[in-house]
C-alpha cells in the first residue's frame, strides 16, 4: 500500500528564479490530496526537498528571499494532520530517497533510511532482507521522517524499539543535529518533535534490526493466530516476523478504511487515561467496558468503545462520520470539499456526547495545523 497522495508540481506555477532548479519551489498549490483526510487546502508555498544540500541551500537563501516572514510548515504523507483551507506557510517536503546498509554482523544490521521513504514500503523490504523489529508496524501510511515524530506505535511495538538515531535539521538556527534516541525522548505517540513543533526537519533516521527469524512479537490480539496459519501455509512449523507482518497487514485491512477508498486520518481519538478509581465506579454501570492497567494506579480506556457505547458508530456530523467497523476512525465523506471546519463540528460533537455519558474528555492524536502553519490545539469545551 502506498498512502502517500503524491503531489505532481510539474504542471504548477514556474519555479522561484532565485534559487536553484533542483530546489523545486511552487506557489498556490492544491493539498487536499495530499493528506489523507482529503480536507481542502491551498497552500501559498511548497517547497519540495530531494538531498539534504537543497534544505541548506533553501534557508541560507530563504532569509534574505520576501518568504522569510511567512513561517515554515513540514509535511511529509499528509496522514496524521488536518490541514486549514488557506495554509498560508512555506510547506517543506522532505522526499529525500535512500535506504543504505550501515553495518553487518551474525545478529543484527544498522541501517540509515532518508526522511522520503514510503513506511509500509521500508517495513516490507527490511522483513525481505530478513532484517527484523519493524514487522509489527506494518501498514501504518506515511514517510519514515514522520515516523518519529509520534513515535509510531502498533501491535506491542513502538518505533523506538528499533530507533537508533536521527539526523535533523533545527530550522530556527539553521544547523545539522544527530540526535540519539534518548535525545528525541521518546514517549507514547510522543517526542521532542511533536512537543517542539515547527522546529526540526527529520531527513535521515538510524534503525538496528535484529536477524533471529524466531524472535517475534505476536501476543497483541489476533496475530498469532492469524501469524500461525500463514506459517502452517509455508510448511514452517513456527511462525517468523515474515508471518507476524503479514497478520498485520491482513488485520489491518479488515479494521481500518484504506484512506486511498475512504478519506480518513487514522485513530482520530487518543485512549484516555483515568484514575483506577473512576474505572472501578464505570465498570459497575458498564461491566463490558475496555481498559488496561497501567503505572500509578491508572488505566488506559479505549477510546473506540466509548464512542461506539456513547451510540456515535456511523454518526457525526456530516460529511465527517466515525467508520462503521470502526468507531475511534473518523472519516470524511466529500473528499476535497470538506474543511478542517467540518471536522471540528464533528469532533466538538463526539467529545460532548462521550463526556456527557462517561466524564471521560476524550483528546485528538492527528496534528491540528492553523492557517499560519503554527500547530494548534482547537480547544474543544466539555
Ligand atoms: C489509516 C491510518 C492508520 C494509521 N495507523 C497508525 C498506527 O497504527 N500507529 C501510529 O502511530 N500512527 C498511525 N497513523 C498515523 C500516521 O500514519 C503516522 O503518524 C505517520 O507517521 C504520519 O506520517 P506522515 O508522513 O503522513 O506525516 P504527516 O501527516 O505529513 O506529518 C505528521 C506530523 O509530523 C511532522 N513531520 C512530518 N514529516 C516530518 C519530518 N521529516 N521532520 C519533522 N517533522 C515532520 C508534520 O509537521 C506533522 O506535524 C495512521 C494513519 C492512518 C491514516
Amino acid at each position: 500500500m502506498t498512502s502517500t497522495l503524491r503531489l505532481d508540481l510539474s504542471a504548477q506555477s514556474a519555479q522561484t528564479a532565485d534559487f536553484p532548479a533542483s530546489v523545486s519551489i511552487n506557489d498556490s498549490i492544491d493539498l487536499s490530496r495530499h493528506n489523507t483526510m482529503a480536507l481542502a487546502c491551498v497552500a501559498d508555498t511548497v517547497v519540495t526537498l530531494t538531498t539534504e544540500a537543497q534544505l541548506d541551500t533553501f534557508m541560507a537563501k530563504y532569509a534574505d528571499s520576501a518568504k522569510q516572514k511567512k513561517p515554515l510548515f513540514v509535511l511529509s504523507g499528509g496522514s496524521n494532520v488536518l490541514l486549514p483551507a488557506q495554509l498560508q506557510a512555506v510547506v517543506l517536503q522532505p522526499k529525500m530517497r535512500g535506504i543504505n546498509l550501515v553495518t553487518k554482523t551474525d545478529s543484527y544490521v544498522d541501517i540509515e533510511v532518508m526522511a522520503g521513504e514510503n513506511w509500509h514500503d521500508l517495513v516490507v523490504y527490511t522483513v525481505n532482507q530478513g532484517w527484523y523489529g519493524l514487522e509489527n508496524l506494518a501498514l501504518i501510511p506515511g514517510l519514515t521522517g514522520a515516523a518519529p515524530v509520534q513515535n509510531i506505535g502498533a501491535y506491542g511495538v513502538q518505533l523506538e524499539d528499533c530507533l537508533q538515531y536521527v539526523r535533523a535539521y533545527h530550522l530556527p538556527t539553521k544547523t545539522w543535529h544527530h540526535l540519539t534516541a534518548a535525545d528525541c525522548q521518546f514517549g507514547y505517540r510522543d517526542s521532542i518533535f511533536k512537543r517542539a513543533p515547527n522546529t526540526w526537519l527529520i531527513s535521515c533516521v538510524g534503525f538496528r534490526l535484529h536477524t533471529n527469524a524466531k524472535k517475534i512479537l505476536a501476543s497483541y490480539g489476533d496475530v498469532q493466530t492469524v501469524a500461525e496459519r500463514y506459517a502452517e501455509q509455508h510448511g514452517r512449523k513456527q511462525a517468523i516476523p515474515d508471518d507476524v507482518m503479514q497478520a498485520i497487514i491482513d488485520i489491518r485491512q479488515q479494521k481500518l478504511p484504506d484512506p486511498k477508498q475512504l478519506a480518513n486520518c487514522g485513530s482520530f481519538f487518543q485512549n484516555p487515561i483515568i484514575p483506577q478509581d473512576q474505572f472501578t465506579t464505570l465498570q459497575a454501570t458498564y461491566p463490558a467496558i475496555v481498559g488496561y492497567p497501567m503505572p500509578d494506579a491508572m488505566i488506559k480506556v479505549a477510546a473506540g468503545w466509548l464512542i461506539e457505547q456513547a451510540g456515535l458508530k456511523g454518526h457525526g456530523i456530516a460529511p465527517i462520520l466515525t467508520h462503521q467497523q470502526q468507531a475511534l476512525v473518523l472519516t470524511n465523506h466529500t473528499p476535497y470539499q470538506a474543511t478542517q471546519e467540518d471536522v471540528a463540528n464533528a469532533q466538538q460533537h463526539i467529545v460532548n456526547v462521550v463526556y456527557e455519558k462517561f466524564a471521560i474528555q476524550l483528546s485528538r492524536e492527528p496534528v491540528w495545523v492553523n492557517s499560519d502553519g503554527s500547530i494548534g490545539h482547537h480547544e474543544y469545551v466539555v
